[in-house]
């Protein structure tokens, strides 16, 4: 890991801000680079994956079956969109859109975060509603009581679901 203090933040000027390089060697898909930056003035932060060898644009379709398919390895950059078409949501890249390493479970603990946002920031009983039956389905697609499909698509290449059930298509 390479690490870069007192750096200049792009939003505060001040000299708060740290830059971090962390590299992954990850099993089929190769070696990658976490970067990351945080200012510790404003809490700007923001990371991003790459990998090391330029991989075409893909669209990754995995179904979650049970409870062990949690832990699979998901390698998403900041260009990728994700979407659970079963639950009508998509995250697409945007300004603050950050790349991650992490696995399904951890995919899923952000669309829960976005839900639960929604949940705890409406009077509205029927937005209310939908987020709790959202968060419900989300749960037990968990315990692998029905299969969840999950969609990434990255034009950049660098995003990746690594398992053997994992549909590999071409993006154009
Ligand atoms: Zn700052």
């Amino acid at each position: 890991m390479s690490e870069l203090k007192n750096e200049v933040c792009p939003f505060c000027k001040e000299k708060t801000l740290t830059l971090r390089e962390e590299t992954y060697n990850v099993p089929h898909f190769g070696k990658c680079f976490l970067m990351s930056m945080s200012c510790s003035s404003c809490s700007y932060n923001s990371s991003d994956v790459e990998a090391e060898e330029q991989k075409p644009p893909t669209r990754q379709t995995f179904t979650l079956e049970n409870k062990k398919d949690l832990n699979v390895r998901v390698i998403k950059s900041s260009e990728a969109t994700v979407k659970i078409p079963q639950l009508k949501m998509e995250v697409t890249p945007g300004v603050a859109s950050s790349g991650y390493i992490s696995n399904i479970e951890g995919v899923l603990l952000r669309f829960k975060k976005i839900i639960e946002k929604e949940r705890d920031s409406t009077d509205d009983p029927e937005v209310k509603k939908h987020a709790k039956n959202l968060l419900k389905k989300l749960w037990k697609a968990e315990l692998g009581e029905f299969p969840l499909k999950i969609i990434m698509e990255d034009q950049s290449g660098n995003s990746a679901i690594i398992s053997d059930k994992t549909e590999v298509q071409k993006l154009k």
